[in-house]
């Protein structure tokens, strides 16, 4: 099999450098190891769906989990389907260290438009949203509707397990389709195992011992799959690692939230960015009962609770960098971290009992419920160790082929040429040079519509 290009990956920084690469003419292949399944294929059922779209992976001796989209969309099927804007910081400290990324803010406005990210309005705000926003603004913090990438959402609440009515613009509807439009063949559950390169060129991939040739290969298997390619074909890849490491708050009310119906996540407190993050999260009940502390009975009692359960996703922007390879991924938070996490967790115990919840339960093995921030305060020893915590996962993921202005910094450069090998890219999220402090799609989607744009002139 020959293709001009292939692209392996159809998630945020795959599929839009397939559309671009087939719409000015080029045979493109896109291999993408997950299955594919079509809007109709979406059930809502947690526990299929989840096993059906998702891989887990686990960072190396801890207890910290990493999520990623692994079905044709990628991520962007998975998502929550929030919306934001690279900080204007982020940017410039990325220009800071070489890289002039011309145009970038331009890209970004191209993807927004394309993924039609939109304001949310209260018609999308169920009243898990509504608790979040109620105590932040009780306590004077920044609060906000966060823009989402929807098109005529009917709040059904299954954003993570692929959504059911087609309304949220994951790749699955915007840029595969452009793409197959154009000509480019998508073929689902082709897992790629290295590159093949002669002569310091690419001369196409290696699937399941199978060759296919092409002159042109972007990777865009994600973090934990694009460095892991690289390594395999004899490319030094896998620092630079980062995460936006998340925990959940949990709060029980008096009344009924039913924080299991509308988008899953909408609201976000921005007061403490680029620090942290607090935004409302669904109250699915598996992915739920995970995350609630305590066994058996205890357990139990809590899962009982769960229409009164309002819940919020505490997203740290980490200081930490790890390495992501084939031997896993090395990952530790730094010191900074631990402190960041234990202010994030009790400001969210702040704005819950501030909006009226009757007890607030910590991410923790055991089960704390606490009715005060002092009682919350008093569980800080337990938050320094986060071996102690539930639950402790990330799915915004950044690094390990990352760009840079010279070899001995990144692995590509910032046109997503891997150094020293003719016809090789990478546009996913493994080629940012740092994590984003803000949910990241929008800035990976602009940064592969400029790589492509690069392809393509
Ligand atoms: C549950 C969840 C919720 C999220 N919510 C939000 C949100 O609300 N807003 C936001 O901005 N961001 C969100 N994100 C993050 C965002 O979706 C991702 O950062 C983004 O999609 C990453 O883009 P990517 O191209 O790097 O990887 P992905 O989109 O994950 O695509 C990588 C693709 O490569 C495939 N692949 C991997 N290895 C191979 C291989 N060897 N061969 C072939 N194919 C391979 C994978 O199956 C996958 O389809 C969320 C992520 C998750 C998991
Ligand atoms: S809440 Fe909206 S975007 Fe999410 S799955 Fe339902 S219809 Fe789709």
């Amino acid at each position: 099999m020959r293709a001009d290009a292939i692209v392996v990956g159809s998630g945020a920084g795959g599929a839009p450098v397939a559309a671009a690469l087939a719409e000015s003419g080029r045979d493109v292949l896109v291999l993408e190891s997950g299955p594919r399944l079509e809007t109709a294929d979406f059930n809502g059922r947690e526990g299929e769906m989840l096993t059906r779209l998702l891989t887990t992976h686990a960072v190396n001796r801890t207890n910290q989990s990493l999520f990623a989209g692994s079905c044709v969309g990628g991520s962007t099927v998975v998502n929550d389907a929030l919306c934001f804007r690279p900080p204007r910081r982020l940017l410039e400290d990325w220009r800071g260290k070489g890289l002039r990324l011309e145009g970038f803010e331009d890209f970004v406005e191209l993807a927004w438009r394309e993924v039609h990210a939109s304001p949310t309005g209260r018609e999308n705000t169920n009243r898990n949203a509504h608790h979040l926003e109620v105590g932040a603004r009780k306590l004077g913090w920044r609060v906000e509707s966060i823009p989402r990438n929807v098109r005529g959402c009917a709040n059904l609440g299954l954003c993570n397990f692929g959504c059911p009515s087609g309304a949220k613009q994951s790749t699955l509807v915007t840029w595969l389709p452009r793409a197959e439009r154009a000509g480019a063949r998508v073929q689902a559950g082709r897992r790629v195992d290295r590159v093949l390169l002669e002569s310091g060129a690419v001369r196409g991939v290696e699937v399941a011992g199978e060759r296919i040739e092409a002159p042109l290969v972007v990777l865009a298997a994600g973090v934990l799959g694009t460095p892991p390619i690289l390594q395999a074909s004899g490319i030094r890849a896998g620092p630079g690692f980062q995460a936006h490491s998340s925990l959940y708050v949990s709060a029980r009310f008096a009344e009924r939230v039913d924080g299991f119906y509308g988008p899953t996540m909408s609201m976000g407190v921005t007061e403490f960015a680029p620090d942290f993050m607090l935004e409302n999260v669904a109250v699915q009940p598996l992915v739920t009962a995970t995350s609630l502390p305590g066994f058996g009975a205890d357990h139990e009692r809590l899962l009982r609770a769960l229409p009164y359960l309002a819940r919020c996703v505490v997203v740290l922007r980490d200081q930490a960098r790890g390495h992501v390879g084939s031997q896993g991924i090395d990952y530790r938070f730094a010191g900074a971290d631990h402190e960041a996490m234990r202010r994030a967790l009790l400001e969210a115990v702040r704005l819950y009992l501030a909006a009226g919840a009757e007890e607030v339960f910590l991410p923790l093995q055991a089960p704390h419920a606490v009715q005060s921030v002092e009682a919350a305060r008093a569980l800080l020893p337990e938050l320094i160790d986060a071996s102690r915590m539930a639950s402790l996962y990330a799915v915004h993921l950044f690094g390990g082929a990352p760009m840079a202005d010279d070899p001995q910094r990144g692995v590509c450069d910032e046109a997503g040429a891997v150094f020293a090998t003719r016809g090789l890219y990478v546009s996913d999220a493994s080629a940012l040079p740092s994590n984003t402090g803000v949910n990241p799609q929008i800035t990976i989607l602009a940064n592969a519509l400029r790589v492509a744009d690069g392809l393509t002139r």
